[in-house]
């Protein structure tokens, strides 16, 4: 099989046959048993990365507590160039990481990429956050008195990443994190972990460059359980997890009962409005990218299309010509528009969920099915299905992360297609093709979509740094990246000074002695 410049890109990253899955920067060690990374694409063996004991997790986490005293001493600015510098070694590494990815996740080549882009972007935007991590001054009832609110460095950050943006993700957190003051310890999928370490290895070399302690940037490895000694750890003051709900539900509990903070991105059941003005050029690559780019594995996949009687034919129609057109195959190849599923498990999940809708009443548009032969030998290759179906079947209540796109009428009002888009568990991304101002105006509104990304004619999935991500309901309200998603990264701290040489008390009361 061709390789695609994936030895080479292994090699550039510092990614060996056996890796050590713990490292609090240089300092790599590792006593667990070992997970062996298989690529999707092809069902080769990648590397293995040996996982985190309970010992070598206490080790972790005795460094990067000591490295938090003097990370925060750094100024924020300071802060920030390092967040610079390790931009720029992205920006080098751009072609090898992207690649890793695509090759141990099954991304698209250019969606790889488009991960790695992501994690420059977050790093200028904390370059630039650096210098204003602003507080506050209040007006105080006092007289000679002022009050003022701070934001300081919370600590050790937690970081549980899901499979599907195995870089982007950790970026997104650490990047903020990092020029808050704090120091993270990331526990990346057991289906992605050659992932960390490459990108374990890039930071470690800019602190290193910068003679920066140890513990700023660690990674543990393996499953839930290592997972889990962050959850219960009460020196971990923030745990940010991304995954499906199952997991948000357990960790979000298990975080509460010791009283530390969470941040929760779950998954998504993401929906397309389309309107009797949508313009169909706009429409059928908005939906037909949100449903099978990333082989539907986003947590911003296109799920449901909710489209208007007057024109559900002719959009059927084009949504379904166009599937004809796709091609799937190896990701790396970039002539292919879809890649693998991440393994033989989601082919199961995704089968059992074509079965489920058709017992439930869907009428397949577009048939499913596992691929065989040539090129598809790892299992894992699936054609993208189209359904149509109702909204209340428990199947399209589910999020199936896996490439099946359901197709569901609304009459009358927008109204209606908005109370179809918020009935379901989850709250991630949205979307309404109009060209009618009010029907725009009305799903952006209080009284409109529920979810935490709403967009007008453009479809769910792709966001961009700079607005805040995440959603509400099931998907955990947890808000990362952009606007003022930093200040979870910090503790909030109210000061009031007095100058007076009285000591006058709030609300009026006396206290005479
Ligand atoms: P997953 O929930 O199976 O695993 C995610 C991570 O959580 C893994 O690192 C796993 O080891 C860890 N984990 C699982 N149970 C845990 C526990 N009890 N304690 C501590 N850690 C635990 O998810 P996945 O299959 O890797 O990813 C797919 C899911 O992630 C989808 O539901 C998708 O929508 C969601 N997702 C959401 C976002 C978002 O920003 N909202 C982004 C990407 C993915």
């Amino acid at each position: 099989a061709t390789d695609f410049g994936i030895k080479e890109a292994l090699k550039q990253l510092g990614v060996n046959a056996i890796n050590d899955g713990t490292s609090t920067g240089s300092d790599n060690f590792s006593n667990g048993d070992i997970i062996e990374s298989y690529s999707p694409v092809d069902g080769q063996l990648i590397g293995k990365v040996r996982t985190t004991t309970r010992a070598d997790y206490d080790k972790v986490m005795d460094v990067a507590t000591k490295a938090f005293k003097s990370w925060r001493d750094i100024p924020a600015p300071q802060r920030g160039e390092i967040v610079r510098q390790f931009g720029n070694k992205l920006r080098d590494l751009k072609e090898p990481l992207g690649k890793l990815v695509s090759y141990e996740m099954g991304k698209s080549l250019q969606e790889g990429y488009g991960e790695v882009q992501e994690m420059i972007d977050i790093c200028d935007f904390a370059v630039g956050l650096s210098r204003q991590l602003n507080g506050q001054t209040i007006p105080s009832e006092r007289p000679g008195h002022v009050m003022r609110e701070q934001w300081h460095p919370i600590g050790v950050v937690g970081i549980i990443s899901a499979f599907n943006f195995p870089v982007a993700v950790w970026a997104w957190n650490t990047a903020l994190a990092w020029i808050c003051g704090d120091v993270c310890v990331w526990k990346a999928s057991e289906k992605a972990p050659l992932c960390s370490v490459a990108c374990q290895n890039i930071i470690a070399g800019i602190l290193k460059e910068n003679k920066l302690p140890e513990g700023i940037s660690c990674i543990i490895n393996g499953d839930y359980k290592v997972g889990e000694f962050m959850t219960t750890d009460t020196r971990i003051p923030l745990v940010s997890a991304t995954g499906s709900t199952r997991m948000g539900r357990i960790v979000g509990k298990t975080v509460a009962e010791r009283f530390g903070k969470s941040l929760l991105e779950l998954g998504g059941n993401n929906a397309i409005i389309i309107t009797p003005s949508a313009d169909l050029k706009v429409v059928v690559p908005g939906a037909v990218f949100g449903a099978v780019g990333t082989c539907g594995q986003r947590c911003t996949s296109t799920r449901r299309l909710i489209i208007h009687e007057s024109v559900y034919d002719k959009v059927r129609d084009a949504i379904v010509g166009a599937y004809g057109q796709l091609t799937i195959g190896n990701p790396l190849d970039e002539k292919n528009h879809i890649g693998p599923l991440i393994d033989k498990d989601a082919v199961n999940m995704y089968l059992a969920a074509i079965e489920k809708a058709k017992a439930e009443g869907g009428n397949v548009l577009v048939e499913g099915g596992v691929l065989e032969g040539e090129g598809y030998e790892s299992g894992c290759y699936v054609k993208p299905a189209i359904i149509e179906a109702e909204n209340h079947f428990e199947i399209v209540q589910h999020e199936t992360f896996a490439p099946i796109l359901y197709l569901m009428k609304y009459s009358g009002d927008i109204e209606n297609a908005i109370e179809t888009q918020n009935g379901v568990a989850q709250g991630l991304s949205s979307a309404i093709m109009t060209n009618e101002m009010k029907e725009a105006e009305k799903f952006l509104s209080y009284a409109g979509s529920d979810c935490g990304i709403a967009n007008v004619n453009i479809g769910t999935s792709g966001a961009e740094i700079g607005g805040a991500f995440g959603g509400e309901k099931e998907t955990g309200g947890g808000r990362e990246s952009g606007s003022d998603a930093w200040k979870v990264y910090m503790r909030r701290q109210t000061n009031t000074i007095n100058y007076s040489d009285e000591l006058p008390l709030a609300q009026g009361i006396k206290f005479d002695l």
